[in-house]
């Protein structure tokens, strides 16, 4: 991981907060690093930070650079995630109030009994997922509310960008600019370069996990499904231009019709590269995808998780990143007025200025802000609500504002051709 480049100006910005917050982050992947630059960066409302993951040596790196870059000194820990035990015992010895949950969603539900059993809050960015199965859904954590809400807890599901800011940017669309929407499309498009051959941007299995799955689109109350990356259509991003987009299933879908039931039809739509995509079929039809146990030379192992191993690693792309993303939610309805009205909101990413801004690529960024974002909304009282929430369910204003202060700016464009009829 290179830290050379470091000319972002940090936009530490004062909230009128005299709290105490202690948080306890788990994960120090590509989005877990961004989380712990973007605390650091505010601590005068995370007054107390500690790091856990499974490599103690990967939380002290990440320490090392807090340290160096904003003279703000963190805890650091070991925990397996995949023991509620031992996170039970991590937040016994730390008493955080809130943990940021940027592992993998494996441990989602582990983490979420330990907050249980410790009194501690919950937030994570990606919904929890059996290692056995890859299978999106909300039902597991959602089983969680009624424990929550009688333990006083607060737990805050998905608070990346997809999921995450796409639910924000919807509820921000619902309560300022639309009497009722009826058509969402939210679109992810990614036109950086990294110059590998074949990488993933966020964890390679849990990725291609995503990606291999059947389509799936809300349409009249019911979910219609697809084949994989079966439909698809070039659409056109700011700056970026037409990019071909593949409709896709994504886990923010499930909660957002449920939340605003005028959606009459509600779609998530992925961009990819062609390049990509061959590598992808190759990987599938030679077995490399599979989730299940296979033996090799008397071990037990699964494919999936073996050519993680040996694919670039997320968090090294940054330094030769070029080009940006962006991702945006476009939605059509009546308005306030009782006019008809197309409403697209976005944000644009460089991945060169995340990378220096946190020494990772642009994907990981536009995750660990919000996620940061999230944390800061319940330290400072403005999302806490005992019971499991998604983003939606919260204010979407105060959380806006901070986007925009905090490397995340957002945009919108009323009134035009939003492509997706
Ligand atoms: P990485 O693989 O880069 O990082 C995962 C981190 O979790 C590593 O530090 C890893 O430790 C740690 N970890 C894994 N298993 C355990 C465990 N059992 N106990 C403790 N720590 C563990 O992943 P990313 O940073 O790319 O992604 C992190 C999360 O963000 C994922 O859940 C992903 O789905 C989500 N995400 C959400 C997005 C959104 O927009 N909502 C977009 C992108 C990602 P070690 O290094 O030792 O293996």
């Amino acid at each position: 991981m290179s830290y050379k480049l470091l000319s972002r100006v940090t936009n530490c910005f004062t909230l009128n907060f005299k709290g105490m917050s202690k948080v306890l982050i788990i994960g120090v992947g590509g989005v877990g690093t961004v989380v712990c630059h973007k605390v650091a960066q505010n601590a005068n409302i995370f007054t107390d930070i500690v790091i856990a993951s499974r490599t103690k040596a990967k939380c002290d790196a990440v320490a090392a650079v807090l340290k160096e870059r904003y003279g703000v000194s963190v805890t650091t820990d070991k925990v397996d995630a995949d023991y509620t035990d031992q996170i039970v015992a991590l937040f016994k010895k730390h008493k955080p109030e809130l943990v940021i949950n940027v592992a993998l969603p494996y441990q989602d539900l582990n983490i979420m009994d330990a907050c249980l059993e410790c009194g501690v809050n919950y937030l994570d960015t990606a919904n929890y997922e059996p290692k056995d199965e890859a299978h999106f859904e909300y039902s597991w954590q959602w089983a969680y509310k009624d424990k929550f809400e009688k333990a006083g807890l607060t737990a805050i599901l998905g608070c990346g960008f997809d999921p995450g800011v796409s639910g924000i940017y919807t509820a921000y669309a619902a309560k300022h600019h639309f009497k009722e929407m009826q058509y969402l499309d939210i679109v992810d498009c990614n036109a950086g370069n990294h110059h590998k051959a074949f990488a993933t941007n966020f964890n390679p299995e849990i990725n291609i996990r995503e990606i291999t799955q059947k389509g799936r689109y809300y349409q009249d109350g019911k979910w219609v499904e697809t084949g994989a990356l079966e439909i698809h259509k070039a659409l056109t991003y700011p700056n970026i231009g037409p990019r071909e987009s593949y409709l896709m299933y994504h886990e923010e879908l499930e909660s957002l019709v449920k939340n605003f039931p005028t959606i009459k039809r509600a779609r998530f739509w992925m961009t990819f590269g062609q390049e990509y995509l061959t590598h992808l079929r190759v990987i599938q039809n030679i077995g490399m995808a599979r989730i299940d146990e296979v033996e090799y030379n008397g071990v037990k192992i699964v494919p999936l998780q073996f050519l993680k191993a040996v694919l670039p690693n997320p968090q090294d792309l940054g330094e030769n990143y070029e080009g940006e993303t962006s991702i945006g939610c476009r939605i059509r309805g009546i308005g306030k007025d009782g006019k008809p009205l197309t409403y697209y909101v976005y944000n644009n990413c460089s991945h060169q200025e995340a990378f220096k801004e946190t020494g990772m690529q642009g994907v990981s960024y536009t995750t660990g802000v919000p996620a940061m974002i999230g944390a800061m909304m319940f330290c400072t009282g403005q999302w806490k609500r005992p019971g499991v929430w998604n983003v939606e369910d919260f204010d979407p204003d105060p959380f806006m504002e901070q986007l925009s202060k905090q490397g995340l700016p957002w945009h919108e464009i009323m009134n035009e051709d939003l492509e997706v009829d």
